[in-house]
């Protein structure tokens, strides 16, 4: 895979797949990470002579255009931070898109209507995919969030431009992913928390044969624990999971590897928030659901934590949207900034929780990508990655 700076930009087309699917709020963008994350990228194609032909997706129109997915208020978020006038074509491909892009002159950047505007985009159609190679006399790929889809923008016309790399952004996601996978500075610790265990099988499959320890917590704890044969009252459990759950605690207990579950809990009769809270053991009683880890268990974690050289964490411990049950999750936040360990956080709601703590700075990475960090982390080739391999 080659990166952006072994390409010779100079007056090319420069065809960058961006991830710039922002939160907007009537029209206007309310979290500019994501266009702050690529500018290095864009600065590096600017000051080298490029002329930059920009396409993102936004939300999910369903393959038709609509108003209120339209890149403008991010064309206009993109002039203000690269400090610079940015045109937005009326649409991805066609004659018009074509005819703005040949008229770039070096520096200048063109941001492309929503791709997703296409149904072809998604399907990684042939032709839509030949359409946006003309628009490119260099491809580079910056888009870690999407690069586990197969999709036109993502693999589709990489084949179409010989000339390909990928941008800064796209690398440091492999590069610190990557030591998670290969040759990582132990004890490695991975994290995982959220709602379910159907979505990480998968990567906890993975994680199995190579973490020193793996920590539990979140909703999916309770598979586990009622697997387990522990009673957990009214938790959620996902019936379907309790054979997989089973499995995966014997292939641990097979590797010898340390595979922790909550020992306590933080308890409520509401998910809600509308009820008190109290602390339990490990069995809940009937009643009363788990809504976050417990007091002991998070001294139990961030002491793994602690002795940690490498942690990857991904998914909240507890139900962190309502402040009285984000204890769990706040107690990993600190956890991770204290450890003097290369820390890796991975998924929308850990990546919420760190920002939220404003601990963000203290994080060794956080990434772009929560569903392409999973899949990357499940060890498999992510087809926007493999498109870029020569
Ligand atoms: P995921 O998308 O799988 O990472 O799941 C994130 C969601 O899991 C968040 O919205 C949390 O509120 C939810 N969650 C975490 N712990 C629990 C719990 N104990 N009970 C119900 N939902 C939970």
């Amino acid at each position: 895979m080659r990166s952006i700076d072994q390409l010779d930009l100079a007056k090319k087309r420069v065809f960058i797949r961006v991830d710039f699917n922002v939160p907007l709020r009537d029209g206007v963008v309310t979290d500019a990470t994501r266009i702050e994350a690529a500018l290095p990228t864009l600065r590096y194609a600017r000051e080298h002579g490029a002329r930059l032909v920009l396409a993102s997706h936004l939300g999910r129109p369903k393959g038709k255009p609509k108003p209120e997915l339209t890149l403008a208020p991010v064309a206009k978020k993109l002039s203000e931070l690269f400090g610079q006038a940015v045109t937005l074509a009326p649409d991805c491909v066609g004659a018009e898109a074509e005819r703005l892009a040949n008229g770039l002159a070096p520096g200048a950047v063109l941001l492309l209507e929503n791709l997703r505007f296409h149904p072809e985009e998604e399907a990684n159609d042939d032709g839509f995919s030949q359409q946006l190679a003309r628009l490119a006399d260099v491809y580079v790929n910056d888009a870690f969030g999407t690069a586990h889809r197969a999709h036109a923008s993502t693999a589709g016309m990489v084949r179409y431009v010989a000339a390909h790399g990928a941008g800064f952004l796209l690398q440091k996601e492999c590069d610190y992913l990557g030591k998670v996978l290969q040759a990582p500075e132990r004890p490695l610790v991975a994290i995982l928390g959220g709602a379910k265990v159907s979505d990480k099988v998968a990567v906890i499959d993975h994680l199995l044969t190579t973490v020193d320890a793996l920590l539990i917590g979140g909703a999916m704890a309770y598979t586990f624990l009622k697997a387990q044969g522990v009673a957990v009252g009214g938790s959620l459990v996902e019936a379907d999971r309790l054979d997989t759950a089973a499995r995966l605690l014997e292939q641990a207990r097979g590797r010898g590897m340390q595979l922790l579950l909550p020992v306590d809990h933080r308890v409520s009769g509401s998910p809600k928030g509308d009820q008190p809270v109290q602390i339990v053991g490990q069995t809940i009683p009937d009643g009363m659901l788990g809504v976050d880890i417990g007091p002991e268990t998070e001294r139990r974690f961030a002491a793994e934590v602690a002795r940690a050289k490498t942690v990857f964490w991904n998914g909240p411990m507890g139900i962190f949207e309502i402040p009285a049950f984000s204890h769990g999750t706040t107690a990993m936040v600190d956890a991770l900034v204290s450890s003097g360990a290369l820390t890796i956080v991975g998924g929308g709601d850990s990546v919420a929780a760190v920002m939220q703590s404003g601990k963000a700075d203290k994080i060794s990475h956080i990434s772009t990508g929560g569903g392409a960090s999973l899949e990357f982390l499940e060890g498999r080739t992510l087809p926007g990655l493999a498109a870029l391999e020569d």
